[in-house]
C-alpha cells in the first residue's frame, strides 16, 4: 500500500491525470491535484478523493508553462514521494506553418515542466529515502505522426530525460520511468467523436475503429483506470528494479 506517501500529479483536474490520482488514492497515497485554474470545482475534486478513499487530498494551482510555478508546486506541497509529470497539450499543424507560440507552449508544458518539478522533487525523495517518478509520455514518444512536430519532439524528449534521471538515481531507492499511452478515452477525446462522425458521415463505432483507432491494433481505447493501474504498479515493490524504461499502454500501436 502507498499509505503515508504523498503523490503529486501535474495536470490532474481531468483525463489521465485525474485517473492516475484516483488510482494512487485508492492505493492509499495522499494526493496533490494540479492545474492552472483555481475554481471551486478543482478543489471539489480533491475533497471527493479524500472522502472516497480516506486519504489527504488537495488541489494546488500552478501553471506548468512557467518554470517558477512548476518549482513552486513541489515546494508548496512540502513532500513528494511520487511525482507524476502528466500535464500536456497538443497542437496539430504542418511544421512550416506551426505557430511559434504553440511550439513554445508545448515544449514548456509537455517537457520543460518535468525538468523543473523533478529538480525540486529529487532532493525531497533522497531525504525521504524513497521515490518514484512517472512521466506520462505517449506512443508519440516512440514513433511520429505528421503535423505533430512539437508534441513528438517533447514526448521523445521526456523519454530521453526519463533515462537520464534513472541513471542519476540508479543506486538509490528511486526509480524514473515513462508510460506511453496510445489513444485514451478522456473527456477531451470523447468530445471529438460527434464532430468526427459528422465529418466522415460515419456512426460512432465506425468512427472510433476506422478513424480514431486507425493505428491502435486492439481497436479499443485505453482507459484512465488502466493508466492509473500502471502508475500504481510502477510505485510498487515489484517495480523497484524497473527504471529508465517505457511501458506502452497502446493496444499494440508501437508493435506495428
Ligand atoms: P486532458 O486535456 O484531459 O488533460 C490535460 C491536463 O493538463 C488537464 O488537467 C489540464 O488542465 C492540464 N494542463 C494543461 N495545461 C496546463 C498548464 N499550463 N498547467 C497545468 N496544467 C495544465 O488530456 P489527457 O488526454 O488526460 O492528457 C494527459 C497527458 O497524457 C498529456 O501529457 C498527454 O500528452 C498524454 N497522452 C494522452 C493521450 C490520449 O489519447 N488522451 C495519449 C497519449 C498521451
Amino acid at each position: 500500500s502507498l499509505n503515508g506517501k504523498t503523490a503529486i500529479v501535474t495536470g490532474s483536474n481531468s483525463g489521465i491525470g485525474l485517473g492516475i490520482a484516483r488510482e494512487l488514492a485508492r492505493a492509499g497515497a495522499d494526493v496533490v491535484l494540479n492545474s492552472f485554474t483555481d475554481r471551486d470545482e478543482d478543489h471539489a475534486l480533491a475533497h471527493a478523493l479524500a472522502e472516497e478513499f480516506g486519504v489527504k487530498a488537495r488541489y494546488i494551482k500552478a501553471d506548468m508553462s512557467k518554470g517558477e510555478e512548476c518549482r513552486g508546486l513541489i515546494e508548496q506541497a512540502g513532500a513528494c514521494d511520487i511525482l507524476v509529470n502528466n500535464a500536456g497539450i497538443q497542437h496539430v499543424s504542418p511544421i512550416d506553418e506551426f505557430p511559434v507560440e504553440k511550439w513554445d507552449a508545448i515544449i514548456a508544458i509537455n517537457l520543460n515542466s518535468a525538468f523543473h518539478t523533478t529538480a525540486v522533487a529529487l532532493p525531497m525523495m533522497r531525504a525521504a529515502g524513497w521515490g518514484r517518478i512517472v512521466n506520462i509520455a505517449s506512443a508519440h514518444g516512440l514513433t511520429a505522426s505528421p503535423f505533430k512536430a512539437a508534441y513528438v519532439a517533447a514526448k521523445h524528449g521526456i523519454v530521453g530525460m526519463t533515462k537520464t534521471v534513472a541513471l542519476e538515481t540508479a543506486q538509490e531507492p528511486i526509480t524514473c520511468n515513462a508510460i506511453c499511452p496510445g489513444y485514451v478515452l478522456t473527456p477531451l477525446v470523447e468530445a471529438q467523436i460527434p464532430d468526427t462522425m459528422e465529418k466522415y458521415g460515419m456512426g460512432r463505432e465506425e468512427v472510433i475503429k476506422k478513424v480514431m483507432l486507425e493505428r491502435q491494433p486492439s481497436k479499443e481505447f485505453a482507459t484512465v483506470e488502466q493508466l492509473g493501474g500502471t502508475a500504481v504498479f510502477l510505485c510498487s515493490d515489484a517495480a523497484a528494479q524497473i527504471t529508465g524504461t517505457t511501458i506502452s499502454v497502446d493496444g499494440g500501436w508501437t508493435a506495428l
